[in-house]
């Protein structure tokens, strides 16, 4: 099935719209906020609590990690990711980049690719734009990204401009590779934007990046270290050059709070792994705010992690419950805490949802910041 994204509902006041997104493995209602399953696993749950009970329609897995351990010739030879990990909806995967990228010290970046040293071993390793394509075409994902430069953060303007032209000749390279390697694909392949903080950068690379006519396009390089009105403004420019009619996706964003600012900004995609690593860690996100399951306030608290929340986990179980499995490092405390805080997530994005489609989108976002504010 030829895949294809379609426009449900626009917002008049906001950039904010409401789409579908039809892919081999079932429509994506958009906007979505997409779960990380970094190991072909979301950390805690089945595929089955992913999908039946959060109701999840795609999450992301991490090309790097995959490459490295088992190995994309091991997963292609068990029948792809999806048929490997179980998961039979959306499935994307990213080029491996972002996380060379974090290795810092440990990679070399030059016209070609980017050579580093594998976390796990130490071997040496070499990533090319062509070769990010050819791994995750093994995978055989609904969505692949193109491989970048990610621009460390601050940058100067030479710099980022720098970064940016190679980020641009490698999504020229992706683009022919990905086309001369399968010319009717029934997956995407998505062009990122890069140019650091530098609004310029980031319009005359959405600018160029349109040419490749990519079926979607990323906007990179957010959440490095920057303050959030500069993430917001860098989001806002690549949006203003961006065809409407193709989905966006902003790359490792964001609190709660920031996915409806983003939605308003015509982003449709969204990832981050706060949700699952906040939970293992003892921080629930309620619509109160945040909910530190050690402290010792909750040891008898019999109320669950958000009154208000219909996961399963605040169906069922108390916050003294889930600060005793916490603190016995017991593995149902992860699960449950995991599930709580997607629910949280995927919840509240079904509810922005909602709300473009009735047209209502700005009194919405109001309405979650001051409940936030007074839960502070
Ligand atoms: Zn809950």
């Amino acid at each position: 099935m030829k895949p294809r994204f379609e426009i449900v509902a626009e917002c008049p006041q906001t950039r904010a719209r409401a789409g579908i997104l039809h892919t081999a493995h079932g429509p994506i209602e958009t906007p979505v906020f997409m779960p990380v399953g970094t190991q072909a696993t979301v950390k805690g749950l089945t595929p089955k609590q992913l999908g039946e009970e959060l109701g999840a329609r795609i999450v992301l897995a991490n090309t790097y990690h995959l490459w490295l351990r088992p190995g994309e010739e091991t997963i292609r030879a068990c029948g792809g990711l999806h048929q490997f990990m179980r998961w039979p909806r959306g499935l994307l995967t990213d080029s491996g980049g972002y996380q060379i990228y974090s290795l810092a010290g440990l990679r070399r970046v030059r016209e070609e690719g980017v050579d580093f040293k594998s976390h796990l071993d130490g071997s040496h390793r070499f990533l090319s734009p062509e070769l990010a394509v050819d791994i995750q075409r093994s995978l055989a994902g609904d969505i692949m990204m193109v491989l970048d430069d990610c621009t460390p953060y601050p940058a100067g303007e030479a710099e980022a401009r720098k970064s940016m032209e190679l980020t641009l000749r490698w999504a020229s390279r992706s683009f022919a590779h990905w086309r001369a390697a399968d010319p009717n694909p029934d997956t995407m392949l998505f062009a990122i934007v890069q140019g650091s903080m530098h609004s310029g950068l980031r319009r005359e690379c959405a600018r160029r990046l349109v040419d490749l006519d990519a079926p979607g396009y990323a906007v990179g390089g957010l959440s490095v270290g920057e303050p959030r009105p500069l993430s917001y403004e860098m989001a806002a420019a690549c949006e203003e050059v961006l065809p409407r009619r193709k989905p966006r996706y902003a790359m490792g964003v964001g609190m709660p709070h920031e996915i409806g600012e983003y939605v308003a900004l015509g982003i449709d995609m969204m990832d981050c792994v706060l949700p699952t690593r906040n939970a293992r860690n003892g921080c629930l996100f309620t619509g109160e705010g945040k909910v530190m399951i050690k402290n010792a306030a909750h040891a008898r608290s019999s109320i669950p992690p958000d009154p208000d929340c219909g996961c399963y986990c605040c169906r069922n179980f108390t916050r003294s419950y889930l600060r005793h499995l916490f603190l016995s490092r017991e593995m149902l405390y992860s699960t449950l805490a995991t599930l709580h805080n997607l629910w949280h997530y995927l919840d509240r994005m079904r509810r922005i949802r909602e709300a473009i489609v009735a047209g209502r989108l700005p009194e919405y976002l109001l309405a979650i910041a001051a409940s936030v504010a007074g839960g502070r």
